[in-house]
């Protein structure tokens, strides 16, 4: 019998080619009179077009955009945001852009309107993230989640075939690890197998033809569900690997999801056959790692954490600081398993699973 709890998240969404060009209508229907530009200095043309959109009502441009949002960077932006009185947050980028506007909405309140350009997802989800000293911290508050968001397909052109690729797979592990989890509310579990659905078809197009908006039209549409999903069921084993990886280790966000995805669905598989085959049949798959595994390839992404930086010696150390990270999983967390694990995400390999033994 079903038991669940779902609370919807208060967000519109306004989807599609151009709609970029909406963007001062959207601030309109907002009341916003005073608002304040994030944008890294790469995405300065996209602040541009919104100043012309807006006039006089955006008062500052806020560019100085980091990885990760480094407290002090969203110490200067709060500053900023109080001296201009601001009483719109609107970001325009990826991940690291929308966690900027994040990190100062945590402190005054003011709402977001987000305009993401790359498949990281954090747009649809209310968590927060601040890294000081290289520790991320991160959180969750209502505050944080933007208000509107409009996905326009067009900005993600420009977006190069590796990052593309594995901002991709960030997604398809929001979706994966959203699909598997035992708290997964049912509509939830519904966008999770459609975005897996969606990303799995539209990014070989994607990286194959970068210039193909119908894919990235798709592998967008596949990103906001992968956000919605995240949203709601958080972090699992995987997500938990790739936080400690990351932080410890300054890894490459994106390219650490798509390296270690393969490895931590392989590893819970035993755990869960019904779910493996629900997210199988979404990636057309027999066997949901080994499928991963391979669309990572054709992606052209690293296939080896020892690819982006990190070393092996660390190996040892990184176990610990996994199995201490987190807190429950379907299948127990072992030691050797975990040290397993990592040794194959390290070195890139096929990963083994009941269903796909090592030959
Ligand atoms: P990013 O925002 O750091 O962007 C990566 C690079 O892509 C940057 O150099 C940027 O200038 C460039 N770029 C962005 N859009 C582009 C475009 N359309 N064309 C060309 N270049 C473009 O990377 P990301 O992967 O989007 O975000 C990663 C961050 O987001 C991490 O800090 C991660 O923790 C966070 N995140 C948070 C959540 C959440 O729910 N809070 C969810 C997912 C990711």
């Amino acid at each position: 019998m079903r038991v669940f709890t779902y609370e919807s998240l208060p967000s519109r969404v306004v989807f599609g080619a151009g709609t970029f060009a909406t963007v001062g209508d959207e601030v309109s229907r907002l009341g916003a009179q005073r608002v304040m530009v994030f944008a890294g200095r790469p995405e300065r043309h996209l602040a541009d077009r919104l100043g012309r959109q807006l006039g006089s009502r955006m008062v500052d441009l806020f560019d100085d955009v980091l990885p990760h949002v480094p407290i002090a960077i969203a110490a200067s932006a709060r500053a900023r945001a109080s001296e201009v009185r601001a009483d719109l947050l609107l970001t325009v980028g990826g991940g690291s852009t929308t966690g900027l506007g994040k990190a100062v909405a945590l402190e005054s309140g003011a709402p977001i309107l987000a305009v993401p350009t790359t498949y990281a997802g954090s747009e649809m989800t209310p968590i927060w993230g601040l890294t000081e000293e290289h520790r991320k911290t991160t959180g969750r508050d209502p505050r944080v989640l933007p208000r509107v968001v409009v996905y326009d397909p067009e900005l993600t052109l420009t977006l190069p075939p590796a990052l593309s690729g594995a901002s991709g797979m960030n997604a398809m592990a929001h979706c994966v690890e959203a699909a598997y989890a035992t708290d997964c509310p049912p509509v939830t579990r519904i966008m999770a197998e459609e975005g897996i659905r969606a990303l799995a078809g539209a990014l070989p197009l994607v990286v194959e033809q970068p210039q193909d908006l119908a894919a990235r039209s798709e592998a967008f549409y596949g990103a906001y569900m992968a956000g919605c999903a995240f949203a709601v069921t958080g972090s699992g084993l995987h997500h938990k690997i790739c936080h400690v990886l990351g932080g410890a280790y300054n890894l490459p966000h994106a390219e650490t999801h798509a390296i270690v995805l393969p490895h931590a669905v392989a590893y819970n598989a035993p755990a869960m056959p019904e779910a493996m085959a629900r997210i199988g049949a979404a990636l057309g798959a027999y066997e949901p790692a080994i499928a991963l595994y391979q669309l990572a390839r054709r992606l052209g992404i690293p296939a080896g954490l020892r690819e982006i930086g990190m070393a092996e010696a660390d190996l040892d150390a990184a176990t610990e600081l996994v199995i201490k990270a987190i807190p429950s999983n379907p299948r127990p967390i072992e030691r050797d398993p975990i040290r397993h694990l990592l040794d194959d995400a390290e070195f890139g390999r096929r990963p083994v699973t009941d269903l796909a033994p090592a030959i």
